[in-house]
């Protein structure tokens, strides 16, 4: 089958031919359809992990945000049939773990990161295989759009997580978002369908636009101004700052200017994940945060129990992550549009669709 293969840190991916995913006990084969390009992926490019264990070897196949039907089916697998459409978190977990059992997947305590790690490669091939099937994947209505379902990917799901199941989003809060990437533009649409304010801040104006497009009631633009805490606190009532902010990028200065914008007993979440210039480590105003209240919450990825809670909402319309899809690209584009990430400059989430 075709893949496109991670040669080494920052080295292009080269399309070749590779074997096909043998069939695990537990697991399944799927087709792919489609799968999201996301800046996890140049972040492993990059070599930008190490210190979480990411540790990409050359013949690795990135790719977790996959879509795509089943083909083979494991013995011991008994929820998932050859034929379904499918998806999966990025994180994939164990199913008997005490996190796992009590719907928790995305801590498992033997979690493995699709597409991140040689036992478990990714969906920018033919074909995928995924480990623990009955724990781990999500049967999708026959007639889902396996785009919408690879632009919901790791951005959109983590986004949700975060918005409705860590922090404390009620209707009329003020949420800030910091950073418009692909899993901010999934947060400012998720906390509009909330109910709340939602004040979106970048330094791309398109990407702002997109911002307003998807619910965003405010923007700041951060080469527009000196002080970007308060810039977005002046939105607020008495420039009382906000009631959750959220860092969908990870760089040291998104991370500050989100926990700067918080008001009194404010929350603060970390999607993003930091760079090597990072390498992890970011200061806060610690006493700030102790005199004030506020909280630091992280969250990472999407247990797949809260997937059905997505459909629900994208079956009446509150929700639409393939409208967060920014282009759609073939398998021989992945490598390039992985690099271009680096730039900062891609709007909306890149899947690709053809392999
Ligand atoms: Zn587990
Ligand atoms: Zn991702």
């Amino acid at each position: 089958m075709r893949a496109a293969v991670f040669q080494g840190v920052e080295e292009p991916l080269e399309v070749e031919e590779v074997d096909e995913p043998d069939c695990p006990e537990h697991g399944v084969v799927v087709e792919t359809e489609a799968c999201g390009i996301c800046r996890s992926d140049w972040h492993a490019w990059r070599g930008d992990w190490d210190w979480i264990g990411v540790v990409p070897t050359p013949g690795l196949i990135f790719g977790h945000e996959p879509c795509g039907r089943v083909v083979e089916v494991g013995d011991q697998v008994q929820t998932v049939s050859e034929g379904d459409l499918v998806t999966n978190p990025f994180n994939l977990g164990c199913g008997r773990c005490h996190h796992c059992r009590s719907g928790r997947s995305n801590v498992c305590e033997r979690s493995v990161p699709m597409g991140f790690i040689p036992i478990q490669k990714g969906a920018f091939a033919e074909y995928y295989s995924v480990r623990e099937a009955d724990q781990n994947v999500v049967v999708l209505p026959d007639d889902a759009d396996p785009t919408a379902v690879a632009g919901l990917g790791c951005r959109f799901a983590t986004a949700f997580h975060g918005l409705v199941h860590r922090v404390d989003v009620t209707a009329g809060d003020w949420v800030a978002v910091h950073g418009c990437g692909g899993v901010g533009l999934s947060a400012v649409h998720v906390a509009d369908a909330l109910g709340a304010n939602v004040i979106a801040v970048d330094l791309d104006e398109t990407k702002l636009d997109r911002a307003l497009d998807l619910g965003a009631d405010r923007t700041v633009d951060v080469t527009a101004v000196e002080d970007v805490p308060q810039a977005v606190k002046k939105h607020t009532e008495n420039s009382r700052g906000v009631d959750v902010s959220v860092d969908a990028l990870g760089i040291a200065d998104t991370v500050q200017n989100s926990v700067n914008s918080l008001g009194k007993t404010g929350q603060h979440l970390q999607i993003g994940m930091t760079t090597s210039e990072e390498g992890g480590e970011v200061s806060l105003p610690v006493d700030t945060m102790v005199t004030d209240e506020r909280e630091f919450y992280g969250s990472y990825g999407c247990p797949q129990v809260e997937y059905d809670e997505i459909f629900r909402m994208m079956d009446t319309g509150k929700l639409d992550p393939g409208r967060i899809v920014g282009e759609t690209v073939s398998l021989d584009d992945v490598p390039g549009v992985i690099e271009n990430l680096g730039d900062y400059d891609t709007v909306g989430i890149p899947v690709c669709t053809e392999f």
